[in-house]
């Protein structure tokens, strides 16, 4: 299913709101009807007929409950905003309104092809999607999940991420701290360059990327040059670049 508009905007119950870090925090709905989604889509928080705010579902699509992972770093307005108006909501045991399976950027489910998938900060939600799903359908391609992350406290699905990885001998999980603390033992640097480190070519790869919409641009073309088709890489961010 691919969607971008008109989709008929559903109630919500807020189930829980709680800190992954100090400026993430997860939030857990349940739709008041079934909601029709895959993993990789988005949805769209409706605060108002002309002020909607798009986050990915962390959820796989089997779940009942919608989770999502909402950053609010100091000095943003956009995302507290729509926090604020869920915590809000659920403080009054009210509703919240959202569009639910937007975007172009949905797993390719029936493709064979070994696949990258590519996070920046809490773009983390939208692979986490993709690699819970493919988890649950036990694929067998080779399937890489790179975290980046500004400081590694920001890893907040860490532990899940590496259990992931241990069960299913195909999967690597490879986090990439930019400015590592003491204690830090893994990779650095920006993450689109770890994965043009660890690959001679990009050309047999489906990708798949959330993050900050300068890292979208960035990698895409960095990966286009590198091999990557184009037309195999996915991210509802270049929708926005
Ligand atoms: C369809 C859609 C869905 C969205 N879903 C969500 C959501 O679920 N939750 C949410 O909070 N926001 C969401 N947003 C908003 C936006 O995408 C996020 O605010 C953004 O991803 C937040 O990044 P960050 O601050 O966590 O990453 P940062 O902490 O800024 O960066 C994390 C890592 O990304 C890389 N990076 C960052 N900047 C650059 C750069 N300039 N060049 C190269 N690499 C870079 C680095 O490796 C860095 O360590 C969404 C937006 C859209 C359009």
């Amino acid at each position: 299913m691919t969607n971008t508009a008109n989709t008929s905007a559903i109630a919500c119950q807020v189930i829980s709101v709680e800190a992954l870090t100090p400026g993430i925090s997860k939030v857990v709905l349940r739709p008041e009807q079934a909601a029709d989604y895959s993993a990789g889509h988005y949805l769209q928080l409706v605060l108002s007929e002309n002020d909607k705010r798009p986050f990915s579902i962390a959820s796989s699509a089997r779940s009942e409950l919608l989770e999502l992972h909402i950053g609010t770093p100091a000095g943003d307005t956009w995302s507290s905003a729509a926090l604020s108006h869920i915590e809000q909501q659920f403080r009054a045991g009210l509703p919240v309104m959202a569009e639910i399976g937007l975007g172009q950027a949905q797993l390719r489910e029936t493709s064979n092809r070994p696949i990258i998938l590519l996070a920046g900060g809490t773009g983390f939600s939208y692979v986490y999607a993709i690699a819970q799903t493919l988890s649950a359908a036990s694929a067998s391609q080779p399937v890489f999940l790179y975290w980046g992350v500004r400081h590694q406290d920001a890893l907040y699905y860490q532990s899940e991420l590496t259990e992931w990885a241990r069960q299913h001998k195909q999967f690597r999980f490879i986090p990439v701290v930019q400015q590592p603390g003491p204690g830090w033992q893994g990779r650095t640097g920006l993450v689109h360059e770890a994965v043009l480190a660890d690959f001679v070519s990009l050309e047999p790869y489906d990708i798949y990327i959330a993050g900050p919409f300068a890292m979208a641009g960035i990698a895409r073309e960095a990966f286009a040059e590198h091999g990557a088709h184009r037309e195999h890489m996915f991210a509802d961010a270049f929708a926005y670049i």
